[in-house]
């Protein structure tokens, strides 16, 4: 027999659990005759959310001209709609020229690190992490440097831990706000001092803001880009969340700040948008609709709202539960409680995921695929019908009862 086929070697260093060993034991499952709730990905047209309708509706409207290849950055109405959207955010150096729309902001993460970064370079990735932006960096000879965004403090990083780990070799800070998988906001001040190590460091801000309009009670989303001024920033967007379309692969990426300092940066995104022609043109049509037609994802996260009552149902979930601690989400769409007790050897995150689904016929993400030092917390997504969460923390709670004791 010949030798297996080669395979990239880098790839053994990337994990993408949300969709990896747990989630196909989940399809064996079912092919078997299991029903199981599956929480592990946060996809709201599985849980029976819609696209709003004028989004829909733009598409159809222009369906007769979506066969043509666009240009690499994305279709003139559409990028022009994005910088508008960022100009009156406060961003003033947005142009069309500096937007990039892609095929969601899962490609437009891959772009920008490609364009950015030469072996060695190395990335300050938030841990947790969208475990996306890590393996992203690694598949682009790059260096993910894990900075710590502990429970204790809300999930928020520390600006001077931060900073004490900038090298040499460091050439961007990633940012998630609002943040999956903890669901953290991060304050104003916190940004204005995350822009400050920016400067000082010469470092590209990559802000990827795709849960932007989520957040509950009283948490703002602050863009990061008009803080940051002349700092360069990419600032990451898109419909798979905030408009429940996540299914037409439409995201966008804003290039601010010091135009000639990042002159350089932008011909490289749009010569690596160039070799892959153009985005699905299709979904393009509804991004002008998206960001000038009514908001329709704040009352779905304000009391009585399907988000804000799912979430709801979470947080009592945990005061109540035994062995469960939770930071509140103030956005996006996941919890991330821990077990508390778990700590002790031989816990293990992911075991007991395997065994809630096993058992109980629910899929978690055990939190240590998001990149962290530790084995004791999982996240869900808040997309379910709130009694359906308080179903799945009933579920969760026998299992630890079992694992832990009562
Ligand atoms: N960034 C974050 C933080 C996400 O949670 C996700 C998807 O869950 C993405 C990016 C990818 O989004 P898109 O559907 O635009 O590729």
């Amino acid at each position: 027999m010949s030798a297996p086929l080669n395979t990239r070697e880098r790839l053994t260093e990337v994990r993408y659990e949300i969709r990896g060993e747990l989630a196909r034991r989940a399809r064996d499952l079912e092919a078997q005759g299991r029903s199981l709730i599956k929480l592990n990905i946060g996809n709201p047209g599985a849980f029976g959310f819609r696209a709003p309708e004028h989004l829909q509706r733009a598409i159809a409207d222009h369906i007769h001209a979506t066969d043509p290849y666009t240009h690499q950055q994305g279709l003139p109405v559409a990028r022009e709609a994005i910088a508008a959207h960022h100009v009156a955010r406060g961003s003033a150096s947005v142009s069309p020229e500096r937007v990039f729309v892609g095929n969601g902001v899962s490609e437009l993460i891959d772009i920008a690190l490609r364009a950015l970064l030469n072996p060695g370079d190395e990335v300050l990735v938030p841990s947790p992490d969208y475990p996306l932006w890590s393996a992203a960096t690694i598949l682009n000879d790059g260096r993910p440097v894990f900075y710590q965004c502990k429970a204790e403090n809300g999930f928020l990083p520390d600006p001077d831990a931060l900073e004490a780990l900038v090298s040499p070799r460091t050439r961007a800070i990633v940012l998630i706000n609002p943040n999956n998988p903890t669901g953290a906001v991060y304050p104003r001040a916190l940004l204005e001092r995350i822009v400050a190590v920016a400067a000082r460091h010469g470092l590209l801000l990559l802000c990827d803001e795709i849960y932007d309009g989520i957040t509950y009670d009283d948490a703002v989303f602050e863009p990061i880009a008009p803080i940051a001024g002349e700092v360069p920033c990419v600032s990451f967007g898109g419909l798979s969340k905030v408009h429940r379309a996540c299914g037409w692969r439409v995201g966008w990426a804003v290039l601010s700040g010091d135009e000639p300092r990042s002159r350089g940066f932008r011909n490289a995104m749009d010569l690596l948008g160039a070799l892959r022609l153009c985005a699905n043109v299709p979904g393009q049509f509804a991004i002008e609709a998206a960001l000038t037609g009514a908001d329709t994802i704040t009352p779905l996260c304000r009391p009585g709202g399907r988000l804000y009552e799912a979430r709801r149902a979470v947080i009592e979930a945990c005061a109540a539960s035994r062995h469960l601690s939770l930071v509140a989400p103030a956005g996006a769409l996941y919890a991330f409680p821990g077990i508390e007790g778990a700590l002790a050897p031989g816990f293990d995150d992911h075991a007991f995921a395997l065994d809630l689904m096993d058992s109980e016929g629910v899929l978690v993400v055990p939190g240590n695929s998001f990149n962290v030092p530790y084995r004791n917390h999982f996240r869900v997504t808040l997309l379910p019908e709130p009694a359906q969460l308080r179903d799945v923390f009933a579920r969760i709670e026998r299992v630890l009862d079992r694992r832990l004791g009562e």
